[in-house]
């Protein structure tokens, strides 16, 4: 029940990369009839090939609305996921298997499911971060950009668990103003963010505006003058009047932050540790070599059971109409 099957055949090179990786991209692109959808949290790179670059809910609606005869998701595993629920006869490419995501680890599905058993009579509303296992056990998916918008439809007596992830989960509270039960997940990208050193730049650049995403720890959130998806603060830098921004989310944002308001300066918000522990590692696992080597082997490819699939579609289609 619990178990999507992922399909890899063997990925051993036996050619040497083209030298030219961009033109030989395009070039399976067109053999493929495939469309790249890319995470802004991507290497810049990938970021520049794809076809689509977007956040959570972007993407699936962009994996929704495809015509293309292969996806190629340049993204972690979920989002590949999400992409085969949406469109069960395509293929989808993931570049690297092992690009997990921290927060739709901290949910089994095992362990969600007795979870949901001692909770009764409640709606699941999950984050998209999640398993297809843990997507089929709920009744509606939101992301970021919806959370907010979607808790807010459901009728005020209906007790609600939502998860995996608790600092959106309590944010959400807070906008709301429902009590929700949580389920105690987080993203190690995200809970890394250093609450003093944020002050400590906000002093050292005094009108610079502290941006951040909802999956930060309300400590951070505290000091932002703005929260939101990627993709709302990659709105929000551009219409802001400051020209300075302390940016708390995956720092692959900051690519097209800076393309788009490039005479604004982004500072990655530090973590709390002398390390790179605010770039996501399951997310740069993905290097445009491994995308030219699964469009040209058609591997690894995301496969799972149609009951999964159709089990983890309803809720999906509850928040494309919930969010249209
Ligand atoms: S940034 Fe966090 S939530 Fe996003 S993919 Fe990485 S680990 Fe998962």
């Amino acid at each position: 029940m619990f178990t999507t099957t992922l399909a890899q055949r063997d990925t051993t090179q036996t050619s040497a990369l083209p030298l030219d990786l961009f033109a030989a991209i395009a070039d399976l692109k067109k053999e493929l009839n495939a469309v790249i959808l890319a995470h802004y949290y991507q290497e810049p790179d990938i970021q520049d090939i794809a076809d689509f670059i977007g956040d959570s809910l972007q993407l699936a609606k962009a994996a929704a609305k495809t015509n293309a005869d292969a996806i190629v998701f340049a993204g972690v595993h979920f989002m590949a996921e999400t992409a085969k629920i949406l469109n069960p006869d395509k293929l989808v490419l993931l570049p690297d298997l092992n690009a997990g995501c921290s927060l739709a680890d901290s949910c089994p599905a095992e362990a969600f499911a007795a979870f949901k058993a001692a909770h009764p009579n409640h709606l699941v509303v999950s984050y998209i971060n999640c398993s297809a296992d843990i997507k089929a056990m709920s009744d509606i998916i939101c992301t970021s950009s919806n959370a907010v918008k979607i808790v807010q439809q459901i009728p005020k007596e209906q007790p609600i668990i939502f998860a995996p992830d608790r600092n959106l989960g309590r944010y959400v509270m807070e906008q709301t103003g429902r009590d929700l039960v949580l389920w105690e997940g987080s993203c190690i990208v995200h809970e890394t963010f250093s609450e003093k050193k944020i002050v400590q730049l906000k002093v050292i650049h005094p009108e610079a505006e502290a941006i951040a995403h909802p999956e930060c720890e309300s400590s951070v959130l505290r000091h932002a003058s703005f929260i939101g998806s990627t993709a709302a603060l990659l709105k929000y830098c551009q219409i802001s009047p400051a020209q300075e921004f302390i940016v708390a989310t995956e720092p692959g944002i900051i690519h097209q932050m800076q393309k788009l308001a490039p005479s604004k300066r982004f500072i990655p918000a530090p973590p709390q540790n002398n390390c790179n522990c605010n770039e996501c590692p399951f997310m740069r696992l993905n290097t445009l070599e491994k995308l030219y080597w699964a469009m040209k082997n058609r591997t690894p490819e995301i496969t799972m059971s149609e009951d999964i699939r159709l089990a983890a579609l309803r809720p999906m289609q509850r928040m494309l109409e919930m969010s249209a």
